[in-house]
This record gives C-alpha cells, sequence and structure tokens, in this order.
C-alpha cells in the first residue's frame, strides 16, 4: 500500500467533480466558484464535565450558498476534520442541487466519540455547540440547518432545537432551525429511516430498467438478490431491515467496526440489529460466521454492496477484489477516486452517494417545509379525500346492487382505497418520486452521451448544470 497514492476524501471529491466540468462548457472562472468550499468556522470550545473542563473541537463548512439556507448533517466522531467536513459540505451541494431540494450545501462535525459519554454530558456538549454555531448564524431556519450524521440522531437534534430556540425565543420559525427531529419536537413521520427508505427507493428504480441492469450483469428484480451491508446504523439498518422485509432480498453479510458477519443463507437484519443495541458490536453473535477481519467481507461474492458506514473504505488496495457488480453508496464517500476508476474500468456500476443517501436530505426538506408553514401533512384534505372516496365506493356498490349484478368490492381494497394520505404516506410518496426522478435524470445523461460512461459522472453533471444556472441567474 505504501507506494499507492490514494486520494484524500477532498481530494476525490475534488477529482470526480474536475472529470465531470471537463465535460462541461462552463464560464472562466465559474467551474473554481463552485469548486471551492466558501468558509470553514472552526470553533473549541470548553465545558465542564466529571469536575474537570474538557475542550472540544467542532467545524461548521459552508460549501455554497447559491441557495439558502445551506443544509448539511452533524457527525460525532473522532475522525472530525476539517477536510472530511469541507468534502462533505460539497457532496450536499451537489446531492441538494440533484434532487432538487432548495439549498446550498453545508455541513459540521464534533471532534468526540459518543461513546464515551452519559447521555447528560452529551446534552451538555450538544447545547455548548450549537450555541457556538446559533450565534454566528450557523444554525438559522433561513440560513444554515442542520440535521443527523453519523454519530447523532433525533435526541442531539432535539437538543440543537431547543438551545436554538432559548436563544431565539420570539423567532416563530425556530423549529426549522434543524431538521431530524423527534416528532414530538416538531419533527416529520418517516424522516429517521429516509435516508435507508431512500436506499430502498434508489434500488428499486435502477431495477426498473432493464438496460442499468445489464449494464451491471443482473437480471430480474430485488427479490433473491445477494447483499453485504457495511454499517449496520442508522441508514444501513434501515436499508438492509427494508430490502430484506419487503424486497424479499439476501443479506448475507453485515460489516461492523469490530468485524463482520456471514451467512450464505442470509442474516436476520432485526436479530443482529438487537444483538448490537445490547452489545455494541457484532462480535459473540451466536448464528453466523464471525470475522475479526470486517473488510474481508467486502470483497465476497455478492449481488449488491452496501457501504452504509464511512468514507474510503473502498480504495486502490481493495477495489480489483471487490466482486459485486452493483455498488450503492448509502455512505458518503465510501469509493475513493483512484477506486472509482479500478470499478469503472472492471464494469462495476455504482450508484453514487450523493443520488443514493439523499432521502436524508429530501424528507429534512419535508420536515423543513412543516415547520415553516406550522401544519402537519395531511390534515387538511385526509378527511375529504376519504369522504370523496367513500362516495364512489357508495355509487359502485348501488349500482351493482340496482343492476342486479352483484359485484362485490373486496374489503382489502375498499380499505386501502378509502384510507386517506396521512403524513407518513405522503412523506414516502413524495420522497419515492424523488429518487425516480433524480435516477432518471441521471441516466439520461449515462445513456445519451458517449463521453459519460458512469452514474457519478453523469450525476455531477446534473448537479453542477443546476448550481451553476443558479449561479448564472444571480448575475454571476
Ligand atoms: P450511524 O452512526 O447511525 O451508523 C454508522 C454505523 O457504522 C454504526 O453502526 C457503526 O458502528 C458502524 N461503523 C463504524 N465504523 C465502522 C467500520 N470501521 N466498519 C464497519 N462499520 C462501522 O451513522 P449513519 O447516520 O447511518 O451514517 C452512515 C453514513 O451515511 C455516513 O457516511 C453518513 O454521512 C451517511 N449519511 C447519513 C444520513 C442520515 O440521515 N443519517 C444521510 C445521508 C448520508
Amino acid at each position: 500500500m505504501a507506494d499507492i497514492q490514494e486520494p484524500s476524501f477532498r481530494e476525490s471529491v475534488d477529482i470526480m467533480v474536475k472529470r465531470a466540468m471537463a465535460l462541461m462548457d462552463l464560464p472562466p472562472g465559474l467551474e473554481e466558484k463552485i469548486r471551492v468550499c466558501n468558509a470553514t468556522y472552526t470553533v473549541r470550545f470548553g465545558v465542564r464535565l466529571r469536575g474537570e473542563i474538557q475542550t472540544f473541537t467542532g467545524y461548521r463548512s459552508v460549501h455554497s450558498e447559491h441557495m439558502e439556507p445551506v443544509k448539511g448533517g452533524i457527525r460525532y466522531s473522532l475522525g472530525v476534520h476539517q477536510d472530511e467536513v469541507e468534502a462533505l459540505a460539497a457532496l450536499m451541494t451537489y446531492k441538494c442541487a440533484l434532487v432538487e431540494a432548495p439549498f446550498g450545501g453545508s455541513k459540521g462535525g464534533l471532534c468526540i466519540n459518543p461513546n464515551e459519554y452519559e447521555e447528560h454530558e452529551l446534552e451538555l456538549i450538544t447545547r455548548r455547540f450549537a450555541y457556538e454555531l446559533a450565534k454566528r448564524d450557523l444554525i438559522h431556519p433561513s440560513q444554515n440547518v442542520p440535521a443527523p450524521d453519523m454519530g447523532t440522531g433525533e435526541r442531539e437534534m432535539a437538543w440543537i432545537a431547543d438551545q436554538y430556540k432559548r436563544m431565539n425565543t420570539t423567532d416563530i420559525n425556530s423549529a426549522a432551525c434543524v431538521t431530524g427531529k423527534p416528532i414530538n419536537a416538531g419533527g416529520i413521520q418517516g424522516r429517521t429511516e429516509a435516508t435507508g427508505r431512500g436506499v430502498q427507493y434508489a434500488l428499486q428504480e435502477f431495477f426498473r430498467h432493464p438496460e442499468d441492469m445489464k449494464a451491471a450483469g443482473l437480471t430480474g428484480n430485488l427479490s433473491g438478490k445477494r447483499v453485504v451491508v457495511q454499517g449496520l446504523g442508522n441508514v444501513g439498518y434501515h436499508a438492509a431491515k427494508f430490502l430484506q422485509e419487503e424486497d424479499g432480498s439476501k443479506i448475507i453479510g453485515i460489516i461492523e467496526h469490530d468485524g463482520a458477519l456471514f451467512d450464505e443463507n442470509g442474516l436476520d437484519v432485526e436479530d443482529v440489529r438487537a444483538w448490537i443495541g445490547e452489545r455494541r458490536g457484532v462480535t459473540g453473535y451466536p448464528k453466523a460466521t464471525h470475522t475479526t477481519d470486517g473488510s474481508s467481507i467486502l470483497e465476497v461474492d455478492c449481488d449488491i454492496l452496501i457501504p452504509a458506514a464511512l468514507e474510503g473504505v473502498i480504495h486502490m488496495g481493495n477495489a480489483a477484489n471487490v466482486k459485486a457488480p452493483l455498488i450503492i453508496e448509502a455512505a458518503n464517500g465510501p469509493v475513493t477516486a483512484g477506486a472509482d476508476d479500478i470499478l469503472r474500468e472492471k464494469g462495476c456500476v455504482i450508484i453514487p452517494d450523493m443520488f443514493a443517501n439523499a432521502g436524508g436530505v429530501t424528507v429534512s426538506y419535508f420536515e423543513w417545509v412543516k415547520n415553516l408553514s406550522h401544519i402537519r401533512f395531511g390534515r387538511m384534505q385526509r378527511r375529504a379525500e376519504e369522504s370523496r372516496h367513500q362516495l364512489v365506493v357508495d355509487e359502485l356498490e348501488r349500482l351493482s346492487k340496482d343492476s342486479g349484478i352483484g359485484w362485490e368490492l373486496s374489503p382489502d381494497f375498499k380499505e386501502r382505497y378509502l384510507r386517506g394520505a396521512g403524513e407518513l404516506e405522503l412523506v414516502r410518496s413524495g420522497l419515492d418520486d424523488t429518487m425516480r426522478a433524480a435516477y432518471q435524470s441521471m441516466r439520461e445523461v449515462w445513456h445519451s452521451r458517449d463521453d459519460v460512461t458512469d452514474l457519478r459522472t453523469a450525476a455531477y453533471l446534473v448537479a453542477i448544470g443546476k448550481v451553476s444556472a443558479s449561479y448564472r441567474a444571480k448575475g454571476l
């Protein structure tokens, strides 16, 4: 490995962006403007814990403000550093553009291992971090709206929302300062699982296109497909669970921080998740083969590989050994630019991160709109919809009876037809529509241009095209 020049995460994003820009006809200077990160704020703050002051380092990076607010998660991990946050902020810009969420790109991170702290300590740390960001408008409903990412979830988002509210007591839109909140703190149904759900919808859309399946040498549908997932956290767990329970896929490998589980006949995702919940890892799980070298399972024979943990896990050192014909990047940046070249050469199809994990920001967008409109989706229409459907059912039953035909609507049809869409149904519908439309915009470029041979370049072309149109409309 020593003599291999592996690009860093930020360099990888840069290489991929430049590759796409080389195929575009952007005005001089605009390329640079779009590519570079506008600003990164670094904060160091102290919190009194366990009788002493501990100092923490956090970042909030703003990549592009062509649309505001800017949007992007907050990550808690010891691996957080400025380059990583900037790479993630850049990806957010392109992701939002691709799925038409009206935001610029941002990202935040706190250099911390959350497992080392008690809940009340994490609350103190999170509130202090939120205070530092909010007082510089780096948390703000119309300027910068964070969301969960690795190591954070709805609990942290609720603390952030409350901290902002305490600092801005008269802001009627304060709940919109952060997304991914719990329902009882202004959240939206379906946000927790949104990124994993989006991964499922992305795969379902891929399998609707025989030409695309052919590119990966796959046939049929998701049923029975052998899947390996890396990271059974928020994103990986939900993606694996939905694929197993609803699409009939077989989860044959689960890779975690302490090794991997493998069973050719399929693992029970819920069971493994429960085990991890209790023991903080997969070690000792009795119903599958455990290997301590987790990354070796990235190389097993399978149909779909879902890296859903960290960046850079498929690199120039292992890419040639990866056998999956289809990789869907549920994590951000799991494939380095060098590995991307090797995999493309091998004919592996990669569904890129900026699309694959966009379900989170899509439903965050819905949550933000809900917070600003101060009303739950479906509240006004649901019963009206049900009444109209009831009219149709009554009329059909009357006609059947009066004409003597004697048709009967099945109870299942009636139940499903009569049920008006509530918030969860509407969120799923909006997410599915978004993922389908974004996939179609990428594949159209992929198949219509001879100089575009992969979905990632296609995704960048669509996204950068939208960002540049936005800058040009502003007169840049
Ligand atoms: P998470 O913290 O909920 O889960 C991460 C999982 O990965 C954990 O189970 C952890 O134990 C595991 N893990 C850590 N190190 C590992 C290693 N070396 N090998 C294998 N597994 C390891 O995080 P998440 O929210 O699911 O995020 C995962 C990825 O998805 C990140 O790249 C994140 O940026 C991306 N993402 C998340 C969201 C979201 O809504 N949460 C949205 C878009 C993208």
